[in-house]
């Protein structure tokens, strides 16, 4: 089977930036929110404490250009009406370019400055948690993160805690679940006999340094990796489908019979390089090279091609990857991958893979590429 990744977790399809700078306007009190003037609305920035510099700073941070908020959110922190903003700001910034460790002072100094009913401290505190879980600190990052969900201050910053309560193992329902913890990973098994965990543990601890001896990742910490017994169970509770990885977390969610590379290596492929954008066919393509099977990739994609009577072009499918079914494109994106591999190796690989479009294939690997994708779509094409 194909390993599928869809659904509410999937990396990057959370944006946060961009929804708390829209709920930083959301949360004045109901007389503002009736009155729906961009007039009304510039001066409530005013009234509510809001700046301009504050403003254009959190615009930076949605489009997640992490180093220039930094530079340039810095100079202000001495600014007493916009403290406690900055440092909420400075925190999730270091918090999202995996910086846990200095984000932590940042996001505390939120926590402690500002009242209970405040989202800023709601956020301050998930994002605390999350740092916390980043450092291996498991107790403290349940304990803050089950407190900003119990503040109840906006559905978007509870829902953040939410997902990460379910995420990270923290709601009762793993309550009853083993922890084991090995070289690289902490798993958690749903049930499991213990000379299975066994056998089960020692193939993942093969697997990864296997993969790694490709990438030489440094992870930040051990990869939690949830090992689901009833994939009923884990779309009733995290409400999408086995398996999937949320590799800033480190964070696997799989049942059991699936495969052993693939999730992991969406983890350890995401710390290899400073990620900045990914696209479906060469992030799965990745995975599915690394996936640890020995699946006749070739094979399953001619034959979907004949049976559907289709012909297709690299090009459509870098651009257009959703609108493909998952039984083609990931075999065929697993091909692809290592033909790039094989063609312009490890070192060009990895550089390109940090901006994974077609455009950035083409600079790094140069004219080359449309040769390489021309012989691809002949071999293919039959
Ligand atoms: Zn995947």
């Amino acid at each position: 089977m194909i390993p599928r990744d869809k659904g509410l977790f999937v990396t990057d399809s959370y944006k946060p930036g961009v929804t708390l700078y829209s709920e930083s306007l959301q949360t004045k009190p109901n007389t503002v929110k009736l009155i729906i003037t961009t007039i009304f609305v510039l001066t409530s920035l005013v009234s509510f404490g809001q700046s301009p510099v504050l403003d254009d700073l959190w615009k930076l941070y949605g489009s997640r250009d992490y180093d220039k908020v930094i530079e340039k959110a810095k100079p202000h922190l001495d600014n007493d009406s916009i403290k406690v903003d900055l440092n909420l700001l400075l925190g999730r910034t270091y918090a999202d370019k995996a910086d846990f460790k200095t984000a932590i002072p940042f996001l505390e100094y939120t926590v402690n400055n500002t009242p209970d009913n405040s989202w800023r401290k709601a956020w301050a505190l998930g994002y605390l948690g999350a740092c916390q879980f980043m450092l291996q600190n498991y107790n403290d990052s349940r304990k803050v993160i089950k407190e900003c969900f119990d503040l109840n201050t906006t559905k978007n910053v509870s829902r953040y805690a939410y997902s990460k309560i379910l995420l990270f193992g923290f709601d009762d329902f793993y309550k009853d679940w083993k922890i084991v913890e090995s070289e690289h990973f902490r798993f958690h098994f749903q049930h499991m006999d213990d000379s299975d965990i066994e056998s089960y543990i020692a193939s993942r601890e093969a697997a990864f340094q296997n993969i790694n001896i490709f990438f030489d990742s440094e992870l930040p910490k051990k990869i939690d990796f949830f090992v689901w017994n009833s994939k009923e169970d884990a779309k009733e509770l995290l409400r999408t489908n086995l398996g999937f990885a949320d590799p800033h977390f480190c964070i696997v969610h799989s049942h059991y019979q699936q495969t052993i590379g693939h999730e992991m290596t969406h983890v350890i492929s995401n710390y290899s390089t400073n990620m900045i954008q990914k696209t479906g066919l060469i992030n799965e393509g990745t995975s599915v090279c690394f996936d640890q099977t020995n699946q006749d990739k070739e094979q399953i994609v001619k034959d979907w091609l004949k049976n559907n009577d289709k012909k297709l072009t690299i090009s459509d499918i870098w651009t257009n990857w959703k609108n493909y079914p998952d039984e083609l494109t990931y075999p065929l994106a697993g091909l692809f991958v290592k033909e790039l591999i094989d063609n312009f190796g490890k070192e060009q690989f990895i550089e390109f893979f940090s901006n994974q479009t077609y455009d950035n294939a083409k600079s790094v690997f140069g004219d080359k590429l449309d040769k390489l994708i021309n012989d691809f779509e002949n071999e293919i094409n039959i």
